[in-house]
């Protein structure tokens, strides 16, 4: 691939390895003329079902939303961005393995729920709050009783 620093045609790879549960590699690369370094992902294109939104619109999947609501939700928690990475892989399995070629907002949106819920609960709270737009205080603290009640998945 050039190097996005100088054009150059020729870069090597200087390192490989697995990362996300081995669904990307990264790649570190060395410029043959200027001799910078930078780094690649690799990821498989896979066809994604479309999604259905509320009011019936059809729209492509947007991985990048998806990522941008998972980081909103995650903002100044102690989740690496490989846990992150990792889940949003898992998302994009999940969605694909219905086998559907257009789900509902709302099957994307429960697997971002079902994500948090195991990465932060503080963020899936959050997510959750918005996401469900809880009628009142008491449907909250229902939702954040009914966390404290069930058992840890580690
Ligand atoms: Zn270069």
């Amino acid at each position: 691939m050039h190097c996005p620093f100088c054009a150059a045609e020729d870069t090597k790879v200087i390192d490989s390895r697995l990362v996300a549960n081995g669904d990307q590699v990264r790649r570190r690369r060395e410029c043959l003329s200027c001799a910078e370094r930078f780094t690649t992902y690799e990821i498989a294109e896979l066809v994604m079902p479309r999604v259905i939104k509320q009011n019936g619109n059809r729209e492509p999947f947007d991985e990048e939303k998806l990522r941008s609501g998972l980081l909103r939700a995650l903002e100044k928690r102690p989740v690496s961005v490989e846990d992150i990475e990792a889940n949003i892989v898992h998302i994009k399995h999940a969605l694909r393995a219905t086998g559907e070629r257009e789900v509902e907002s709302l099957v994307v949106g429960e697997q971002v729920m079902t994500a948090l819920k195991k990465l932060d609960q503080v963020a899936y709270v959050r997510f959750a709050s918005v996401y469900r737009s809880f009628q009142d205080i008491a449907e909250f603290r229902d939702e954040i009783e009914r966390l404290e009640a069930e058992p840890s998945n580690d």
